[in-house]
């Protein structure tokens, strides 16, 4: 017999909102519980905060633990944060309670990269309750690392792997302004550098040792660059306004190195309006070996658009996996999961 698949959305913010909202067009897919911390969405009906014209018989709560039931559900989707430590005590609920989970926070996508003790425990863990918890999204989980080390595949050799993800922050909101620097000074930006403040893009280190693990390049060190992008021209969105001299943006760069020698480069320039300067967006590929490979996607994978997509089109991969932490380049080939019976969960077999 085939069922459909049970699924908590936890978090429905701008990407868990979207994801919502797609799995309701998968008939595969049924969504029986949802959590969200923020008051105005809990006790709602998620036909509410979805703002989809109908009710879904499905009521928002801030507390998780009276969800989380394995006999009720299969997966959870969790789109709350970035950061794999914070993230952790949410994690451990999920697993505790025998669930699957699916994570968009940057630092799940591969968290042996910063934090191999969490990244054992979390393994142990999953494996222990017998489920499998994955980490994805469009960068880093696809783009700058699942879909470089796919490009490898027929490559006999590879020196040297250099890919770029050139895109437009105009449609985000004010943390993203601040967290990138854009609409400092030169001099404000290199100091929320230096303190922290400014981030960059969120998943370097993630990228670079999964593409290093796949294709055994041996990195052993990462560095990081944070540059301000200085605009020539007048630049504005809702949110910040940039005069020219003025930060439209992050240039940030990651590093892998075996030994002294350089094999990864990841280059990912965030700014608003690119275009203003004649800047295409775009994802870029290069693998220097053999065959030499280069790809151009132009204009870049839509990110909102692709994380939404991707954490869906995983969930059956990830019900079906065996147990444990498991990174995109562990699990099977992602494809957009069309056909209603793609989603599926199979009983009685
Ligand atoms: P958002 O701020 O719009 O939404 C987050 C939602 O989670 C909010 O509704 C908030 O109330 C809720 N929330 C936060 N912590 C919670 C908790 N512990 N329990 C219950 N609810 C909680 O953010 P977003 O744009 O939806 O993105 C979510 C996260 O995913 C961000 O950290 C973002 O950086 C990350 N992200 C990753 C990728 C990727 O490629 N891997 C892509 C997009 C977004």
């Amino acid at each position: 017999m085939q069922l459909p698949i049970r699924v908590l959305q936890w978090g429905l913010g701008a990407m868990g909102s979207g994801m919502a909202k797609l799995m309701l067009q998968k008939s595969g897919l049924q969504i029986v519980a949802a959590v969200d911390a923020r008051p105005a969405y809990v006790g709602k009906d998620l036909g509410d905060v979805l703002r989809i014209g109908e009710d879904l018989g499905v009521t928002v709560t801030d507390q998780p633990e009276t969800v989380l039931d394995k006999s009720k559900v299969d997966i959870v989707v969790i789109a709350t944060t970035s950061w794999a430590a914070k993230h952790a005590p949410d994690l451990k609920k999920i697993i505790n309670a025998g669930i699957n989970v699916i994570s968009i926070a940057e630092e799940m996508s591969d968290v042996q990269a910063q934090s191999p003790e969490l990244d054992k425990e979390l393994d142990e863990l999953a494996k222990q309750n017998g489920v499998t918890v994955l980490g994805t999204g469009v960068n880093p989980g696809f783009v700058l690392d699942l879909l470089v080390v796919t490009l490898t595949a027929g490559c006999q050799s590879v020196e040297r792997i250099e890919a770029s993800r050139v895109n437009d922050l105009s449609p985000y909101g004010p943390t993203v302004m601040e967290t990138q620097g854009v609409g400092l000074t030169p001099e404000a930006f290199r100091a929320g550098v230096a303190d922290g403040s400014i981030v960059g893009h969120v998943g370097f280190p993630e990228s670079i040792h999964m593409i290093s693990e796949a294709l055994g390049l041996g990195v052993d060190r990462i560095e990081q660059i944070r540059e301000p992008i200085i605009s020539q021209v007048y630049r504005e969105t809702p949110h910040v306004k940039v005069l020219p001299g003025m930060v439209a943006g992050c240039a940030h760069i990651g590093v892998g190195y075996h030994g002294d020698k350089e094999v990864i480069r990841l280059i990912h320039p965030q700014q608003i309006h690119p275009q203003l300067e004649h800047q295409d967006t775009g994802d870029y590929i290069n693998i220097y070996g053999l065959p030499e490979i280069h790809m151009a996607i132009k204009p870049e994978i839509a990110g909102g658009k692709a994380t939404m997509g991707i954490a869906v089109n995983m969930i059956p991969h990830v019900v079906a996996a065996t147990p444990g932490l498991k990174r995109m380049i562990d699990l099977p080939t992602p494809a957009a999961l069309m056909g209603e019976s793609a989603y599926y969960r199979r009983v009685g077999e």
